[in-house]
C-alpha cells in the first residue's frame, strides 16, 4: 500500500582492462532494487556493486573547524555576537536562542546553538535543552505574531550539509506560508486517512517499517516513541523519529539515539535534520505540544485528541523527524546530482538494514 518493490538485472559488457582494474565481470550483472514512495512520491534505487564505485575527487576526511577550536566562533560569543528576536533570548544551561542575522524566512528566523562549540560532541541532556529551547522560540514567536503559523526546524551540521559555521546549531523558522515540504507531508495523510476510512498514515509507517524488521520502539512509562531505518531515504543513511513532541523525553531520547547511530556506528560526520509537525504558541486556543496520553501504542491519535485547537496544518499529527547523512568527508562529490535536482529519486548508498543493525547496537549503549 504504502511502498512499492521492484527488482531486475542490469546487464553491460565490460572491456577487459577495465574488467581488471575494478575487479568486475565482463559479462556484466548487477541487480538493482527499487523501492517507491506511493504516498510522497520519493524513489530510491539500490545496488550493492555501487560500492565499488572510484572517488576521483578526495580531501581531508575531518569536519574542518575554521574558527581555531572556537577563539574566533561567533557562536561561542553568543552573549555579544548573535542577533536577539523582538520577543528576547532563550536560554537553558546547554542552549540558547539567538535571531538569525541573515534570514530567509519573514516574519521570524531564529537560530539554537549550543553552548559549546563542536557540532558532533553532545550529550542527550545538551539536545534535549536544543530542542527544549526551539519549542520556546516557537511558542514565542507564534504569541508574537499570530497570523505566522508554518514552523519548521532544520539542523546543518557541517559544509556539505548546508552550514555556514562550524559551531553546533539549529535553525528555526516561522512563516507567513507554509514550507512545501511541511504541507506535502500534511495532504498526503489527510489523503491517506480520506482513501482508506479508519486509516492512519503515521501509524501505517510504523507498522510497515516493524513489518519491515526496520522499526524500534521506544517506551518510558505510558509515553512512547519510535525509530526506523527509512525504507525510501531521500539521502544516504536516513533515520525518521515519531513522537509526541519536542518536549517528550522518550522522542529525545530515541533522537539522540539515532544522532549517535550515525556519528558514532557509521561515521558520519555532516548531518541534516528536519522537523515536521510542531506545535506551536501559548496565547488562547492555541496548544504547545500533543501530550503522550493521546496516543495509542501505534502512535495513533487516541479519539478526541484532533479536536483540540491547532496552529498549522499538520498540527494534529506526531512530531515526524528526518535525519539524513550528507556523505562521506573524504569525498569532494556531492551526494546532489541531477538524479535528485530534477529526478526527484535518490540513490540508496547504505542498506537500511546495516543502518538498522547500527541503531541496535547504538540502543545497547544507552
Ligand atoms: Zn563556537
Amino acid at each position: 500500500m504504502l511502498f512499492d518493490i521492484g527488482h531486475g538485472m542490469a546487464k553491460c559488457s565490460v572491456p577487459e582492462q577495465l574488467s581488471m582494474k575494478y575487479g568486475m565481470a565482463t559479462e556484466n550483472q548487477q541487480q538493482v532494487v527499487s523501492v517507491t514512495d506511493r504516498i510522497l512520491g520519493a524513489q530510491v534505487w539500490y545496488n550493492a556493486e555501487r560500492g565499488r564505485k572510484p572517488q576521483s575527487f578526495t580531501q581531508e576526511p575531518a569536519l574542518a573547524d575554521p574558527t581555531d577550536g572556537g577563539r574566533t566562533c561567533d557562536f561561542c560569543r553568543w552573549h555579544t555576537l548573535t542577533a536577539v528576536d523582538v520577543f528576547g533570548r532563550i536560554e537553558r544551561p546547554h542552549a540558547v536562542s539567538a535571531s538569525n542575522l541573515f534570514k530567509y524566512c519573514q516574519p521570524f528566523h531564529g537560530l539554537v546553538l549550543f553552548r559549546h562549540h563542536h557540532p558532533l560532541q553532545f550529550s542527550l541532556p545538551q539536545l534535549s535543552d536544543l530542542l527544549l529551547v526551539a519549542q520556546e522560540w516557537f511558542d514565542r514567536a507564534a504569541d508574537a505574531q499570530p497570523s505566522a503559523r508554518h514552523p519548521f526546524f532544520l539542523w546543518n551540521c557541517g559544509a556539505r550539509a548546508g552550514a555556514s559555521q562550524f559551531h553546533g546549531h539549529a535553525q528555526v523558522a516561522l512563516s507567513q506560508i507554509p514550507f512545501p515540504g511541511s504541507e506535502a507531508l500534511a495532504a498526503v495523510a489527510q489523503r491517506y486517512a480520506s482513501a482508506l476510512p479508519g486509516a492512519d498514515y503515521y501509524g501505517d509507517l510504523i507498522r510497515a517499517h516493524r513489518a519491515a524488521g526496520l522499526l524500534h520502539e521506544h517506551a518510558l512509562g505510558d509515553r512512547r516513541a519510535w525509530c526506523y531505518a527509512s525504507l525510501v531515504p531521500t539521502k544516504d543513511m536516513e533515520l525518521v523519529v515519531q513522537g509526541a513532541s519536542l518536549g517528550c523525553p522518550c522522542f529525545q531520547a530515541l533522537l539522540h539515539a539515532a544522532l549517535r547511530t550515525l556519528i558514532d556506528q557509521l561515521g558520519v560526520a555532516t548531518f541534516n535534520v528536519g522537523i515536521f509537525n510542531i506545535r506551536c504558541g501559548q496565547g488562547p486556543g492555541a496548544q504547545s505540544s500533543l501530550r503522550t496520553d493521546e496516543f495509542n501504542a501505534a502512535g495513533d491519535l487516541m479519539p478526541g485528541a484532533a479536536e483540540a485547537p491547532i496552529m498549522n496544518s499538520g498540527a494534529d499529527s506526531p512530531i515526524l523527524t528526518r535525519v539524513v547523512s550528507r556523505g562521506k568527508l573524504s569525498s569532494r562529490a556531492s551526494d546532489y546530482g541531477g538524479l535528485e535536482v530534477f529526478g526527484k529519486a535518490s540513490i540508496g548508498n547504505t542498506d537500511p538494514y546495516r543502518v538498522f543493525a547500527a541503531l541496535q547496537s547504538q540502543l545497547q549503549l544507552c
